[in-house]
Parts: structure tokens; C-alpha cells; sequence
């Protein structure tokens, strides 16, 4: 909180396995540069299939283990799917999204048809060739995913450049963002949405100032702020804070029960013991 100026951060955790060290560090990070009362939470459970009751319920009681306190409501992503269809169809009207078949064997032997060079890997994976690029919303198609014309999007803005603040201001430019990112899947299938279109949408909704995330995200980040600039929404700030590691320097991930808060907390951990686990 600089200058009397509040500000409000969320905690948006997805409810596919339990919570562990780096989910404890990022979690206190963002409520640590809240303005009191100002700590939000958003459960993103848009993946049906892997989402489960048990973890949410999980989610809670360790946060609350953390001696975390979150304003209410709480955000619910699989509550919101009309506006993340409405937000499609805008985007569709303004002509930056096309349905794509190409599964990732396609994808890969695009890539590797000998003109193309090596093949680049962004955010998302594998960049996409742009094979379906051209096919119209019209042509929507069963088991079709809905992806973003990168390039038209630059189109449409008035400069050709991306920024947001993250502790300094960074800048990407058309060129940067088609080479590096490019056409990424806004809807997935039999999803109706994505992690990208969906936590831009809320984000905005929750009236974050400031997005404190880790660094794996700092890419995703410019396909935010292109949406962000579609859409006619703020760029909020963001922090994206260094990544908990384990012994080996892997970064943590749900899979690793044994670092989850509720294992170490059977072990008789504190909410202290974690903080130094951390080194906060
Ligand atoms: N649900 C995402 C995750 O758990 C949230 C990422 C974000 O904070 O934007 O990684």
C-alpha cells in the first residue's frame, strides 16, 4: 500500500490436489501486500475432471491453518461460465478468435516440416503453426478448440505494444508476442473457457490491484495483458515472486503429496515452522 492507495490482492488456487509449500508461500506473499481487509480468493475449478470437493474443502482449512482471513464471497470459476462465454463472443464479433482441430501430433508434424525451422515452445507449449488460422466462428465444430489470432489482435490496438508493472515496467511488442506466444487456446475443449481468458475476466470482476504469482507465470502474463487491452479492462499490477524449490531444485508440484501443509502439519509443523520453511 503505497500513499494511502488500497490495494487488493486474491489467492486463486485450483483445486486438483493439496496445497503445498510453494501454494503456502504464494498465499502469504499476496496477503502480506494486501491493504488489510483486502485479501481475496478465487477457486479456479474450471477443469471439471480434475477439480474435487475434497481439495477445496483442503484449501480452506490449510489457508486458514496459515492464520490467512479472506474477504468474502468467494470466487468460484465454474459459477461464471456465461461470462466467460459472453467475453468469447465479443472477441469473436471482434473477429480475433477462430476454432482449431489440430490435435498435438498435428501440431508437431506442422513443426517439423522442414521450412519451419525447430519448433519453439511458449508459454502454453508447443507455438502454434497456425494451421486453422482462417477457418471463421461459424465453423465451430464439436470437439473444436477456440483460439486467439495473436496477430489480428495487434490489429486492432492502437500501438503495437504490451506493458505491465512488475516492479519496473516491461514491454513486449507484435513481433515478440507472435514469435513467443502466439495463437494460444482461449476456450478448451469441452471446457468452454481457459486458465488465460478466465483469470483475466476474474481478475478484473474481484477488482485486483495486484497479482502476486510465481514466476513460471511471467509469460502468460503478455497473453493477459493482450486480452486485458481486448477486452477494455485494467492491467493491474503484478508481482511474480521466485518459485519454492525441493532438494533436487525441482519446482513443487500437488503430485508431491509428501510436501503437501497437511503432511507436514501431521508431522506437528506450525503456520511458523512454514514461514521459515519459506523464508519469509
Ligand atoms: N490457478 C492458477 C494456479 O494454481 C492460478 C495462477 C494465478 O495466480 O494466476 O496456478
Amino acid at each position: 500500500m503505497a500513499g494511502g492507495r488500497v490495494t487488493r490482492t486474491r489467492f486463486a488456487p485450483s483445486p486438483t490436489g493439496l496445497l503445498h509449500l510453494g501454494h503456502a508461500f504464494s498465499a502469504l506473499v499476496s496477503a502480506a501486500e494486501a491493504s488489510p481487509g483486502q485479501f481475496l480468493l478465487r477457486i479456479e475449478d474450471i477443469d471439471r475432471d480434475r477439480c474435487k470437493p475434497e481439495f477445496e474443502d483442503a484449501i480452506f482449512e490449510d489457508l486458514a491453518w496459515l492464520g490467512l482471513a479472506w474477504r468474502q464471497p468467494v470466487m468460484r470459476q465454474s459459477e461464471r461460465m456465461e461470462i466467460y462465454q459472453d467475453a468469447l463472443g465479443y472477441l469473436g464479433d471482434l473477429g480475433v478468435t477462430y476454432p482449431c482441430s489440430c490435435t498435438r501430433g498435428d501440431i508437431k508434424s506442422a513443426l517439423s516440416a522442414p521450412q519451419e525451422g525447430a519448433p519453439v515452445h511458449g508459454p502454453d507449449g508447443l507455438i502454434y503453426p497456425g494451421t486453422c488460422r482462417g477457418r471463421a466462428m461459424r465453423d465451430l465444430r464439436e470437439g473444436d478448440v477456440i483460439r486467439l489470432d495473436a496477430g489480428r489482435a495487434f490489429d486492432l490496438l492502437r500501438d503495437n505494444m504490451l506493458s505491465f508493472r512488475d516492479g519496473r515496467v516491461h514491454v513486449l511488442g507484435r513481433d515478440g508476442f507472435l514469435t513467443g506466444i502466439g495463437d494460444v487456446i482461449l476456450a478448451r475443449r469441452g471446457m468452454g473457457t481457459s486458465y488465460h481468458l478466465s483469470v483475466v475476466l476474474d481478475d478484473a470482476a474481484q477488482g485486483i490491484d495486484l497479482v502476486a504469482r510465481g514466476q513460471d507465470l511471467f509469460e502468460s502474463t503478455w497473453i493477459h495483458v493482450l486480452l486485458q487491452r481486448l477486452l477494455d479492462l485494467e492491467t493491474p499490477d503484478y508481482h511474480h515472486h521466485r518459485l519454492i524449490r525441493d532438494e533436487d531444485g525441482k519446482r513443487l508440484a500437488k503430485r508431491d503429496d509428501a510436501r503437501s501443509l497437511r503432511e507436514l502439519r501431521g508431522q506437528g509443523m506450525s503456520a511458523g515452522d512454514i514461514r521459515r520453511m519459506v523464508e519469509l
